[in-house]
C-alpha cells in the first residue's frame, strides 16, 4: 500500500533501525541523518518515515509531509550552525536528475562555497 514500508529499500530500513546511520534529527513524520558519501561539509538527508518512490509521489500523496520535511531542513541548518552562511536544499526526482535511491529525500547541503547551475 502506498506510504508503508518496502522491504527492499534501504531508506525504510534506515527508519526502521535496520541499517546504521548518523542521525541528526526525528520527528514524527521525518528522520535526518548524515550522507554516507558527503558531497559539502554539511550533507543530511531528510526523508519522511513513509515509503514513497520520490518527493513528487509524496507531495501528491501526503503534502503535509512535504512541508515537514522542508521546516526539517533548516532544523538541520541551525544544527550545523550554517543557517546565516546559507544553506542549499535538493530533491533529485527520477534517475535522469541523478536520484538513485527511490525513497523521498531532500538533500541539505552547506558548509562550502557551491555554485550555481549545479553539476
Ligand atoms: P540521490 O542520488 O538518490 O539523490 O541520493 C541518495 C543519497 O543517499 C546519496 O547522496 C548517497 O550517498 C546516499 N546514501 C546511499 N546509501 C546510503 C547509506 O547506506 N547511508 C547513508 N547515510 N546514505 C546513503
Amino acid at each position: 500500500m502506498a506510504g508503508e514500508p518496502q522491504a527492499d529499500c534501504l531508506f525504510c530500513k534506515i527508519v526502521a533501525g535496520e541499517v546504521p546511520a548518523t542521525i541528526v534529527r526525528e520527528t514524527e513524520t521525518t528522520v535526518a541523518f548524515r550522507d554516507i558519501n558527503p558531497q559539502a561539509p554539511t550533507h543530511v538527508l531528510v526523508i519522511p518515515k513513509v515509503h514513497y518512490p520520490d518527493a513528487a509521489t509524496l507531495a501528491a500523496a501526503e503534502p503535509q509531509v512535504i512541508a515537514d520535511i522542508l521546516r526539517e531542513s533548516r532544523e538541520v541548518a541551525v544544527e550545523d550552525k550554517v543557517e546565516d552562511r546559507g544553506y542549499r536544499v535538493v530533491f533529485n526526482t527520477g534517475a535522469g536528475a541523478g536520484q538513485t535511491v527511490f525513497h523521498a529525500h531532500l538533500h541539505v547541503l552547506s558548509g562550502r562555497g557551491l555554485q550555481w547551475p549545479p553539476g
